[in-house]
């Protein structure tokens, strides 16, 4: 009886275990991005909202950068989509190595990335995406052997949050006109907006 015991233990315990496992894949794929693995847009709102509140308390700023790769569409066109697809994940990796371990990277759109920075100026803001957009243009992409330059304009903006429901969306708005501005003024540079 006490073998029998033991083995119905061990079998029931593999099974809590493989369950577990289970839960945690499902919470991996319901906020990270599958084919970057980043945190996905929902995943990194829901960040945002925390560290908004935090920033907030302690009165200290919060950096966002808003990643676009230049000409991405030509890229799919030349090389096709899943060299496409390879390049996104590539030019995440790259981002992802000159961040902080407290920064938090997702992505937001197609070919669009978002960096959240804690406790970060915009002057430090601005250094580390201009050092992100160096790390990805500086030297091509490789994929299946074929060497593909890359670019990147970063819209950065930093502020200590205010108050109110649309704090979130007027930072990210903020950041996004300096992605705009420096798309306008000829890509693979950094603009950074108070
Ligand atoms: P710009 O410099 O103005 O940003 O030009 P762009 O070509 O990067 O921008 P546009 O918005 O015209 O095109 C974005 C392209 O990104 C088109 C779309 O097919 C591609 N894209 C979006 N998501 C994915 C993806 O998951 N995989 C691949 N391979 N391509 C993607
Ligand atoms: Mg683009
Ligand atoms: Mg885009």
């Amino acid at each position: 009886f006490a073998v029998l015991a033991v083995l119905l233990l061990n079998s029931m315990g593999f099974v809590l275990m493989q369950m577990e496992h289970a839960v945690s894949q499902q919470h991996e794929l319901a906020s990270h991005d599958r084919l970057t693995v980043l945190y996905n847009r929902l995943a990194l709102m829901e960040l945002m909202d925390h560290h908004l509140a935090l920033a907030r308390r302690r009165q200290s700023p919060l950096a966002l950068l808003m990643l676009d790769i230049d000409h991405f569409k030509v890229v799919n066109d030349q090389h096709g989509h899943l060299v496409g697809d390879e390049v996104l994940r590539q030019v995440a990796q790259r981002a992802q190595t000159r961040l902080r371990s407290a920064d938090m990277l997702a992505r937001f759109g197609g070919e669009e990335f978002l960096a959240l920075l804690p406790a970060t100026t915009i002057e430090g803001a601005r250094a580390v995406a201009e050092d992100i957009r160096r790390a990805v243009g500086d030297q091509p992409m490789v994929v299946n052997g074929v060497s593909i330059p890359v670019t990147i304009s970063i819209g950065v903006h930093a502020s200590i949050p205010t108050e109110g429901p649309t704090a979130a969306e007027s930072m990210i708005d903020r950041s996004d006109q300096a992605l705009y501005q420096a798309k306008h003024q000829g890509r693979n540079r950094v603009v950074a907006l108070a």
